[in-house]
């Protein structure tokens, strides 16, 4: 056993994980993601594969060459910063497919009743992205197919590019009525789907191009393609979140006289430094440079 990172269980001797295709499904009752996640290994792995877990019920652990099932254990201590470990035993394997669920206090997931949202008609959950179809169908698995496309359900399907840290995907969906907007070539401006707030978040964040230019001016391409915005229900005042292509941000940034840049400018300036580090870097370009 070699840890190399006092937050995770992950052991050096496994092979990385190079790829993750998910398929979510929300179900705003209960609250929870009924879910699965095909892994891709780096090299094939014989033996134990760690990983990292919090709050989750593990349904099964599948082979998805060939269908059959992989002994798995979750144990049953829970560490207070690292969670519980999930340990997959695995012969020659370089694909798995774990089909999980969400609980209804999973600390990295939040979810909003409709009396929290603007229009307060329609849930939000902020933190759902799927690549394609998966073993066991479009859903993956994850629930059945039948409920998967259920007569006015929504899918969206997504594929990210750009190599990102696992991490980092924690935060990266947010699900309810959501409208958006264009605001420059690269940007658009999504919310609740309420014009008394995509308008006024479109003119507050119309100058979001300039900014990109400028930044591009000072450290080369921005290499995201996309630099989306997403503003968060008024209930949502815990600040922002730099994902990569898709900013989010909390409400009390649009003030209508166009100041919430300076926070666009602070997490613009991440694009080029690394997310969530050098936040006095990060300061000092996008307040005295960037705005
Ligand atoms: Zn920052």
């Amino acid at each position: 056993m070699a840890p190399i990172d006092p937050h995770s269980f992950t052991d050096s001797t496994h092979p990385i994980t190079t790829h993750i295709s998910p398929s979510l499904y929300f179900d705003f009752s209960t609250p929870t993601i009924v879910s699965s996640a095909l892994l891709t290994l780096c090299a094939p792995h014989t033996g134990d594969l760690l990983l990292d877990t919090r709050s989750l019920t593990i349904t099964s652990v599948i082979d998805p060459t060939n269908n059959t099932q992989l002994p798995f254990s979750l144990s049953s201590d829970v560490d207070p910063i690292k969670g519980q470990p999930l340990t997959v035993s695995l012969t020659n394997n370089s694909k798995i497919l774990i089909i999980f669920v969400t609980s209804p206090c999973s600390s990295a997931l939040q979810w909003l009743t409709p009396p929290q949202t603007f229009n307060k008609k329609f849930p939000f959950r902020e933190t759902c992205r799927k690549e394609g179809p998966l073993a066991g169908g479009d859903a993956g698995l994850a629930c059945d197919e039948s409920l998967w496309y259920v007569e006015g359900r929504v899918v969206e399907y997504f594929t990210m590019e750009q190599s990102i840290q696992p991490y980092l995907f924690a935060f990266a969906f947010a699900v309810g009525e959501i409208g958006n907007m264009e605001v420059g070539p690269r940007t658009k401006v999504f919310a609740e789907s309420v014009p008394a707030v995509l308008d006024v978040a479109m003119k507050e964040f119309a100058g979001t191009e300039d900014m990109i230019r400028v930044g591009e001016k000072l450290f080369g391409n921005y290499d995201w393609e996309r630099f989306d915005l997403l503003v968060l229900p008024p209930s949502f005042p815990y600040g922002g979140m730099e994902n990569p292509q898709m900013v989010f941000l909390t409400p009390t940034v649009i003030k209508g006289d166009a100041s919430g840049a300076q926070v666009v400018a602070h997490k613009l300036a991440h694009s080029w430094t690394g997310i969530r580090n050098a936040d006095s870097f990060v300061n000092f370009v996008s307040y005295d440079r960037i705005v």
